[in-house]
């Protein structure tokens, strides 16, 4: 039939866990067609998220030390900025990674249809291309289609001042004095760029602290830091009013400790949480279930209810990250091919690359404290690292929550300069079932940040009592 495409596999949405299953799906022998709606592969994470947010995060980082270093006796100018020029950088990773993608797509004679697809039938997906409607019959589907940024009620999205991640992300301009609306990761990040470029940074959180989700100990010394930077962090605190009006954008807090006088901003970022895009691809029409939230169920093989048809990602529910997306991605290629593959994680880890960064990965204290789990914590200060004091950022620690009774690792945090680069050791520690005392007895190289793992492990088994 004209305009009709045959497939093994149908994966709907190129981000990090689609192009995964189609990949892997190529790889396994398998005709794979991969819809996109947007012209690069890549999805949310390539294109608007992950990778251009860490790109502007390190030119946040250079300054920032270079800036730091006058108090270890050099001191350099004041930082010349050229938007253009960082904004180009940014564009620049972004078109490497998304034009390698292209490249593997060819090479494993992926087909790429792009348009907006929906479902049509249990069998079958329309797609809204440029040359007119597809139709691509499949024998399974992925669907993969992610999520958008929350239109948090009250705002005036029409307005160009009121921005999400993505109008954060094309760094436009650098206004005088920004409102970042929500304390979670993204919020984090991107108040981290706008503020070392210039911006008098203010944060609105509803909730009763920043990062909801990590332990409070881990992100009191992101806020001590930021708040020495920041012209106001507001917790408990809503956006009662927002006005805009020609001099800029009026807003009216409620909250304890919340100014009582509308501040005015220049521009406002929103970015309180992603919502996923489960009910914009017709999945009625393919009898796929999908919850009210937006949400569609998968169980561990990431089949939906209809057994030829899995779901991954964003869509399907928390945590909302890439590398969850991808390893889902990998198992749904596999199931379609046949193979008995589970998503069988467990523990995935989560990081704010804000400065510093905090990062943490299977229970907290918090939750094994509400879960009534028997546990033992040991935490390493960074003040006792050689190495971060001779990095000059001692503002840190290591903790490691382990089951008091076996002393296996259950949990880990940790908070300071470079902690995400860290926390690879402790998950591999929790997925290999170690205890504290097969991490504590490998030799980790001095003087090094990782020593810090090896050392908190020490504090939980007794053999570090002191810290020298
Ligand atoms: P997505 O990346 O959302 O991709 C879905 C794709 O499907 C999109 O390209 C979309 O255009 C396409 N699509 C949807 N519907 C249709 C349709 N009907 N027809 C055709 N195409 C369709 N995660 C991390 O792990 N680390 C980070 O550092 C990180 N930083 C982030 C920073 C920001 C600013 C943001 C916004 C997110 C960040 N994330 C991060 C989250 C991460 O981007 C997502 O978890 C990840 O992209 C999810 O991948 P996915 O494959 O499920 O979906």
């Amino acid at each position: 039939v004209a305009g009709e495409i045959s497939c093994d596999v149908v994966v709907l949405g190129a981000g990090p866990g689609g192009y995964t299953a189609a990949f892997r799906s190529a790889d396994l022998g398998l005709n794979t067609v991969l819809i996109e709606k947007h012209p690069t592969l890549g999805g949310v994470c390539l294109n608007v998220g992950c990778i251009p947010s860490k790109a502007l995060l390190h030119v946040a980082k250079v300054i920032n030390e270079a800036d730091e270093m006058s108090h270890h006796g050099v001191s350099f100018g004041k930082p010349a900025l050229d938007i253009d020029k960082i904004r180009d950088f940014k564009s620049g990773v972004v078109g490497k990674l998304t034009k390698g993608l292209d490249g593997l797509a060819k090479q494993r004679k992926v087909q790429k249809v792009q348009g907006l697809a929906k479902f049509t039938s249990p069998y079958t997906i329309e797609v809204d291309t440029a040359e007119g409607k597809k139709t691509v019959r499949f024998k399974n589907a992925i669907i993969a289609a992610g999520s958008h940024s929350f239109k948090v009620p009250g705002f005036p999205f029409d307005d160009p001042r009121v921005i999400d991640s993505t109008g954060a992300l094309t760094l436009e301009n650098i206004p005088e004095r920004m409102l970042v609306v929500g304390g979670g990761i993204i919020g984090l990040e991107m108040a981290e760029v706008y503020s070392t470029l210039g911006s008098k940074i203010t944060v609105v959180e509803l909730g009763d602290g920043l990062i909801p989700g990590a332990d409070r100990d881990v992100v009191k010394v992101l806020e001590n830091r930021v708040k020495k930077r920041y012209e106001a962090i507001l917790t408990k605190t809503k956006c009662a009013k927002v006005e805009p009006k020609i001099d800029g954008i009026w807003v009216t807090f409620e909250g304890p400790g919340a100014p009582t006088e509308p501040q005015k901003f220049d521009k406002i970022l929103v970015a309180a949480g992603r919502r996923p895009n489960g009910k914009t691809i017709g999945a009625e029409a393919a009898g796929v279930i999908v919850q009210d939230n937006g949400f569609i169920p998968a169980d561990k093989q990431q089949r939906t209810n209809v057994s030829h048809i899995y779901a991954i990602g964003d869509v399907i529910g928390q945590p909302m990250l890439a590398h969850k997306a991808v390893h889902e991605g990998r198992v749904a290629a596999e199931n379609c091919a046949g193979m008995k593959s589970f998503f069988d994680a467990r523990v995935i880890p989560g990081i704010a690359y804000t400065d510093p960064e905090v990062a943490w990965v299977g229970v907290t204290e918090t939750e094994a404290k509400a879960q009534g789990l028997e546990i033992e914590v040991g935490k390493f200060p960074w003040a006792a690292s050689g190495r971060a004091l001779g990095n000059g950022r001692d503002d840190g620690f290591t903790k490691i929550i382990t089951d008091k009774n076996t002393h296996k690792i259950i949990g880990a945090a940790i908070v300071g300069a470079g902690a995400g680069e860290l926390l690879a050791e402790t998950c591999l520690a929790i997925e290999m079932d170690c205890d504290i005392h097969d991490v504590a007895l490998t030799v980790h190289a001095h003087p090094t940040l990782s020593e810090s793992v090896a050392f908190a492990c020490e504090i939980v088994d007794g053999s570090i009592t002191d810290l020298y």
